[in-house]
């Protein structure tokens, strides 16, 4: 446990509700919530909905039923309530025209009356003159008259930050010190002219309110990092907030031909994984990757291993890539960790509906549970459980031809016949006779085992490849393996 901190942990996570919930979200999200885990600190979840044309309700309740599912929850927020409800920014607007307006008073912030058609000419100017092309501070000393003057005309003002005329440095906790000159951080806007607040304001006030200690997010929002530092030591000034928080700006997380994993890519989509049967806790563990490490040589591990051990002191600067083959691969080998009762259960939504292909009642949980024990170590994720097992819930084996010509070759009437007469006379509770009446009918036409089980494997389940195939058959039953041999005889005969 290196670097705990001396003052309690808060963090928090503070999406904005639009669109899916994408893998670069959960894993801020889950930095967040590990280091308040690993610090006995409090995870404080906030929706950051002040943008109404963009946050929807839909993209709301998404958010809060993709971090249930993945286990991640939070200790104060939505749903949960805590000391500093509510948790939706748009139930907070008063809050953020009090402290608008304490800036104002205090000279913190200013009104600025240019029109864009201004900005944008004197933002040209600059450009071509080799200047600095942030806002020019052109509000900033306004005289009464000149104010009157802009009144009269009714143009409209939007409220500005006073940026101070100093450098601001800071140390990130993953990039370490960091120093802004003032010409790089213009004024900025915190309150459109119709009076909306902003994210430049409403995320940092909430933060102070919310008494945070450490802000962790994506690299993205670094650039913005020294004006919140800045409006922080208005806000102590004001006596609303108390202290600055640290900063630690997550890696960014690299996708296909090493560009950023953008929200739209399809891979970056939450609800893929979730689809295809990723276990919440596989993909925490990949997740948590990207950008950190467990350990040299252990990249497989569970929640509480990664609680035992996340610090954000460990995080790396450095771009993560985002590996699917990686992710599949860390899945599966949480699939095989689970206990055999929890694995059934885990695949059994996707074996009644609506991923399966055959109708809910031809479920037959016995048989899936039998046959369970045997599919845990070939399934990456869930869903590919249906390929597995699908033959004893089809009244017919799928049809497959390239499975139906790679096995049928040679004289495979010939092969099925002996086998299925030696089948019909074996022990049906022990799969050993079954395996050696296929063995035993292989001799009987010069083929291996291996040659002789491939015909048999198809006509039973329609597939060359799958479980174990004699604890398949025992589990399927006598009569329905020897019918569907018999219809596979019958189509050779055709
Ligand atoms: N609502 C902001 C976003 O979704 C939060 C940024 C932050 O963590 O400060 O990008
Ligand atoms: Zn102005």
């Amino acid at each position: 446990m290196a670097n705990t901190p001396s003052s309690p942990v808060r963090v928090r996570f503070c999406p904005s509700p639009t669109g899916n919930p994408h893998v670069g979200l959960v894993r801020t999200a889950l930095f967040n919530w590990a280091y308040a885990r690993h610090t006995g600190g409090t995870m404080v979840f906030r929706i950051e909905d002040t943008d109404a044309a963009r946050d929807s309700e839909e993209s709301y309740h998404q958010l809060l039923d993709s971090l249930r599912w993945l286990g991640l929850d939070w200790d104060e927020g939505p749903e949960v309530g805590g000391p500093h409800a509510p948790y939706r920014q748009s139930e907070r607007m008063d809050l953020y025209k009090d402290v608008a307006e304490k800036l104002l008073a205090a000279g913190h912030a200013y009104h600025c009356y240019c029109t864009t058609e201004e900005l944008d000419a004197r933002r040209d100017a600059a450009r071509a003159a080799g200047k600095p092309s942030g806002y020019d501070g052109h509000c900033r000393e306004l005289t009464d008259e000149q104010v009157a003057a802009y009144v009269a005309e009714g143009r409209p003002a939007i409220v500005r930050f006073r940026m101070p005329d100093e450098a601001i440095t800071f140390t990130d906790l993953v990039r370490g010190e960091i120093t802004v000159q003032p010409e790089n951080v213009p004024d900025y806007g915190i309150v459109r002219a119709n009076g909306a607040p902003l994210y430049t304001l409403v995320n940092p006030v909430d933060d102070a309110l919310m008494e945070i200690t450490h802000v962790l997010r994506g690299e993205d929002l670094l650039s913005s990092t020294p004006r919140q530092i800045a409006l922080y030591r208005a806000l102590i000034d004001l006596g609303v907030a108390h202290s600055i928080p640290a900063f630690g700006h997550l890696p960014y997380v690299m996708g296909e031909g090493n560009k950023k994993l953008s929200k739209r890519d399809p891979q970056a989509s939450l609800n893929i994984y979730r689809e295809r049967g990723f276990l919440p806790e596989g993909l925490l563990n990949y997740l948590s990757l990207l950008g950190w490490s467990f350990s040299a040589d252990q990249d497989i591990f569970t929640i509480p291993e990664l609680i035992e051990k996340f610090d954000v002191a460990d995080v790396n600067a450095n771009p993560a890539r985002f590996d699917l083959k990686k992710a599949e691969s860390i899945n599966a080998d949480h699939i095989r960790l689970l206990d055999p009762k929890a694995f059934a259960e885990a695949c059994e939504p996707w074996l009644t509906a609506p991923h399966a292909n055959w109708a809910p009642e031809d479920f037959d949980r016995a048989a899936w549970e039998a046959i369970a024990p045997h599919a845990q170590t070939r399934v990456t994720v869930l869903s590919d459980i249906t390929a597995n097992v699908d033959f004893l819930f089809l009244k017919e084996p799928v049809e497959d031809e390239a499975s139906w010509t790679k096995a049928m070759k040679g004289d495979p009437a010939a092969l099925l016949t002996t086998a299925r007469a030696n089948l019909e006379a074996a022990n049906w509770s022990d799969p050993e006779s079954l395996k050696n009446a296929v063995l035993t009918a292989g001799e009987a036409h010069g083929l291996k085992l291996g040659k002789a089980q491939a015909p048999v494997r198809v006509a039973v389940t329609g597939r060359t490849v799958g479980l174990p195939l004699f604890e398949s058959l025992e589990i399927l039953g006598k009569d329905k393996t020897l019918t569907r041999i018999d219809a596979a005889l019958a189509k050779l005969a055709a």
